[in-house]
């Protein structure tokens, strides 16, 4: 019997920050990943739905926390003090985290 093997993919091989700050490296890159019999999407990969502090990755409250609009963009933090350092060097955040 053929049991199910768990594989993560991903768009490239390079790690995933996730939220909580965990990295994931994935198995396989989409272009060369076996087939899947099922496939698992992990909740709140929507960033438009649940946004992460751009700063850390980690969960952010989009209502209340603190936020700023970068380039037409509106960018979450978890806290004021990440806030900051965006604000200080937006450039230096983005291309970092590939939310
Ligand atoms: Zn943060």
């Amino acid at each position: 019997m053929d049991w199910f093997r768990l594989y993560t993919v991903a768009e490239t091989l390079a790690p995933i920050r996730a939220s909580g700050g965990m990295r994931i490296v994935p198995d396989h890159a989409l272009a060369t990943a076996p087939e899947p019999k099922v496939i698992v999407i992990p909740a709140h990969s929507d960033p438009n739905n649940h946004p992460f502090c751009a700063v850390c990755g980690m969960d952010v409250d989009a209502v209340n926390g603190p936020k700023s609009v970068y380039k037409g963009k509106t960018y979450y933090f978890c806290s004021a003090d990440h806030k900051d350092q965006f604000d200080a060097a937006p450039a230096k955040f983005l291309g970092a985290s590939k939310l």
